[in-house]
């Protein structure tokens, strides 16, 4: 019988009884691991014993976080980082050489932007950007050098949803790995794998750990690729390993991540119906929204809608530098999928590595806003956004 998601987010791949009966992991702060005799650490290295090695390689309390992910994703393995940062490089290095093409969404975080068009060419991996909202589209670009196809949906800054089984069925006709970054819905609202797609990455700094105090990333996938991006990516390539301590963090914020999830999917809606009807609103950019242009598709693939909005004010990026500069609730920061509402300005901050004719190329612009939806009070988040855009009309009309 296989439990539930909620249930298995809470106990997958870790049982009281083995460690003396410790309700949680213990934190195992060590670097390196004794070997019993010189021949059992040769024996380790070259896989024909399996244990721990060294601290860069694995580690039981991350090992915990690794087999709990690929179980809430419905992956074979899966494979902890320092960042979402290092995952994303981890898997590059491991799965990509010199020659090789990678296919990606138009709009995407902006530092995974700026790693695909600035400095992977550096090393003779060519990128070229794509709308997948259409999948014809993608099917049109493919080449015979196309080794990875990379999305993001909802996309990150400007909320645009693909459809992962579509583009799923492109890539398996291909050599091409498809991966989704599943940051923006983690497992509870949206599972990748399970549409077709071949390699899951994690921001797992974002709603995994769920309390902005921890950076983590995740790899899940088939146990041949994340035996492959730990041994080549992780250990030869970037260095990216998680710390224990980061490893338990996850895996405490993992126990409500179905809470929290529903917490930010409900507010969100309720906000996004909200900000579409404020008269200084000129855009929301919402799945959950009639107006969202995939708000069909987004229904039939993820759970929820999220709790992530973007929204463009009508007078544009100085409105909205006022609007932000009003809000006394919310927290102007960047990250999300935190306990509290944060605002941030991607054209001058996660996205800054867009170069304005970027932005325009790639279609979002400056005076987009983008909010994560924490889990205080609705009220109290409506009336803070409410007052905030008050005091753009004030600001507006000079007062
Ligand atoms: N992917 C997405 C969608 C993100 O929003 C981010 C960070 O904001 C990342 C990846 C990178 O993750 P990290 O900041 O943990 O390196």
């Amino acid at each position: 019988m296989t439990n539930g998601f909620a249930t298995r987010a809470i106990h997958h791949g870790y049982s009281p009884l083995d460690y003396h009966g410790a309700l949680n992991p213990p934190v195992f702060l060590t670097s390196t691991y004794a070997f019993e005799r010189t021949a059992t650490g040769g024996e380790r290295f070259s896989g024909e014993t399996p244990g721990y090695i060294y601290g860069r390689i694995g580690n039981p309390t991350v090992s915990v976080l690794e087999q709990r992910l690929a179980a809430l994703e419905g992956g074979e393995a899966a494979l902890a980082t320092a960042s979402g940062m290092g995952a994303l490089t981890a898997l590059i290095w491991s799965m990509l050489s010199q020659g090789d093409q990678i296919l990606a969404d138009k709009t995407l975080y902006g530092c995974t932007f700026a790693l695909l068009q600035h400095q992977l060419p550096r090393f003779g991996i060519s990128v070229r950007f794509v709308d997948m909202t259409d999948p014809t589209a993608l099917a049109a670009a493919m080449t015979p050098a196309t080794r990875m196809v990379l999305t993001e949906t909802p996309s990150n800054p400007n909320m645009r949803v693909v459809d992962i089984a579509a583009l799923a069925d492109i890539c398996s006709r291909s050599a091409a790995t498809f991966v989704v970054d599943n940051t923006y819905c983690s497992p509870y609202l949206q599972r990748p794998l399970a549409l077709g797609a071949d390699v899951v990455i994690h921001s797992a700094t974002k709603y995994l750990g769920g309390h902005g105090d921890l950076l983590a990333g995740m790899v899940v996938g088939s146990k041949a690729v994340v035996d492959r991006v730990r041994t080549v990516g992780l250990k030869e390539m970037n260095g990216a390993c998680i710390s224990a301590l980061d490893a338990f963090l996850v895996l405490r914020g993992l126990k409500t991540l179905t809470l929290r999830m529903d917490r930010h999917c409900e507010t969100a809606m309720c906000l996004a119906h909200d900000l579409e009807a404020a008269p200084q609103v000129a855009r929301v950019f919402y799945p959950g929204l009639d107006s969202h242009p995939q708000h069909a598709l987004a229904g039939r693939q993820m759970k929820a809608y999220g709790g992530m909005i973007a929204l463009e004010l009508k007078g544009g990026l100085a409105a909205g530098v006022a609007f932000m500069d009003a809000l006394e609730v919310v927290t102007r920061a960047v990250s999300l999928g935190d306990a509290e509402t944060l605002v941030q300005h991607p054209a001058s901050m996660t996205h800054a590595t867009y170069s304005p004719a970027e932005r325009a190329h790639h279609g979002f612009t400056d005076g987009l806003v983008r909010l994560s939806v924490g889990l205080e009070d609705y009220v109290d988040l409506r009336d803070d956004l409410m007052n905030g855009l008050a005091m753009v009309s004030r600001y507006e009309q000079g007062a």
